[in-house]
């Protein structure tokens, strides 16, 4: 059986988050990009309506939905305000890792402030020297008497500067390469942390920048899952933001397009709507089909993950193709719209900037087509391990 529709619970849920979006959104997501910060109540108020609990079990105030509700979310909200999106991808990426491997204190201690929107937390795997290459990472966590002293430098953190808390990856046996890195939950107000925010070029409220780790000391509570494993735990995790970031950015380039379709309809040139010429028509059709095409892929990847099946390649691709198709088709938009757009009195201009960030967050098209290529041309031809002799 192939079926392509969402439940009637999805439909009900798609619907209250496409009013939310319209009406509590989208008239103000300008506005924090200007002032330069993300609106906790905001964010809590997601929490009120469940979305940041999404992928939290129930008994810690999460709703345990699916991954293609999640992906609901993040489309949506996609079109309402971009950079709130962060909270269904961060929120789902977190929660999985501290659900699926963190001790009971530490799920007690976090989960029900994470699912309530009460707390933030971002994930700090980057560093200066170590970005795609993500197993060459510095930081160290050392085990002394019952707690791990951190030392390093994350860079390119989201949420550095409004976060909570960071699920940081630190080296626990630097021999091993990607095999020797542990996760751990890091508290940002803990001696030793100090955050220190970029002036982005877009996501802007999302407050990225760098943390500085310096002789951080963490009990013991504080590894998530077992010592030396912490990549593998976030590898699959990716697996899932990967898909959800389509989403959230052909979410914000459909948006672009049914406001550009509106304007061609009634803006005139040589006595004519816009819409009537080939020339307009024609790219937001192209826009349109890509689009399309890649939130299809994007839900097949969700499903494909709630039923337990492989998907990181549908991920992967679906991570190159959204933020790049979507960035080109607001682009388009812009242009479509005349001068007035590209002033900071329309979103189109800020969306273009926030979408672009996610065309390397979370992965460049490099580093998703090496998955890619893993997966259909095989492992034994990857470029970044030492070539099969015979
Ligand atoms: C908006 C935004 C949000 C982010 N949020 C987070 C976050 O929350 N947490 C976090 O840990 N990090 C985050 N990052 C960092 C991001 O994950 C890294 O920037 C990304 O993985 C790329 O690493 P890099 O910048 O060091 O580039 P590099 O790894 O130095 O790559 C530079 C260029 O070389 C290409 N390249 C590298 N290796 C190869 C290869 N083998 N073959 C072909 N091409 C190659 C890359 O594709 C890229 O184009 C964020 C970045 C942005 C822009």
């Amino acid at each position: 059986m192939l079926n392509f529709s969402f439940t009637e619970e999805q439909m009900y849920f798609r619907d209250m988050l496409k009013n939310f979006a319209k009406d509590e959104l989208l008239p103000h997501y300008t506005r924090w990009d200007r002032e330069g910060e993300l609106p906790r109540s905001l964010w809590k108020k997601l929490g009120e309506i469940g979305v940041t609990g999404l992928r939290l079990p129930v008994q810690y105030g999460g709703s345990e939905a699916d991954c293609v509700t999640a992906g609901i979310a993040a489309e949506e909200i996609g079109r309402g305000d971009f950079n709130l999106t962060y909270a269904v991808m961060l929120n789902a990426l977190i929660g999985e890792i501290i659900t699926k491997h963190a001790s009971e204190e530490i799920k007690k201690e976090w989960l029900p402030e994470i699912a309530s929107g009460s707390k933030i937390v971002g994930i700090a795997l980057t560093e200066p020297d170590a970005g795609t290459d993500a197993a060459g990472i510095k930081t160290t966590a050392v085990y002394q008497d019952g707690v791990y002293v951190l030392n390093g430098e994350k860079s390119g953190i989201s949420v550095a500067t409004i976060g909570d808390a960071f699920i940081v990856f630190a080296k626990t046996d630097t021999h091993l390469g990607s095999r020797g890195i542990s996760t751990f939950l890091c508290p940002k107000h803990l001696d030793g942390v100090e955050c220190k925010g970029y002036e982005d070029m877009g996501n802007i409220p999302i407050g990225r920048g760098s943390i500085y780790l310096n002789e951080v000391v963490l009990p013991e509570k504080y590894l998530i899952g077992e010592e030396n494993k912490g990549f593998m735990q976030v590898m699959n995790g990716f697996d899932l933001s990967r898909l959800l970031i389509g989403l959230q950015c052909v979410g914000a380039g459909l948006q672009s397009l049914d406001e550009t379709i509106e304007h061609v309809k009634v803006r005139k040139s040589f006595g004519k709507p816009l819409a009537k010429y080939q020339g307009v028509s024609f790219p937001i059709v192209t826009h349109y089909t890509q689009l399309e095409m890649i939130k299809w892929q994007a839900y097949r990847g969700l499903w494909l993950r709630d039923q337990g099946l492989k998907h990181s390649k549908e991920s992967a691709s679906v991570k190159w193709m959204g933020p790049k198709c979507s960035q080109e088709a607001i682009h388009e938009c812009l242009l479509l719209n005349g001068h007035y757009a590209y002033t900071k009195e329309m979103p189109l201009e800020q969306r273009l900037r926030d979408v672009i960030g996610l065309e390397i967050g979370d992965g460049t098209a490099q580093a998703n087509q090496m998955v890619i290529a893993n997966d259909i041309i095989g492992k034994e031809f990857k470029s970044y391990e030492k070539p099969v002799t015979s």
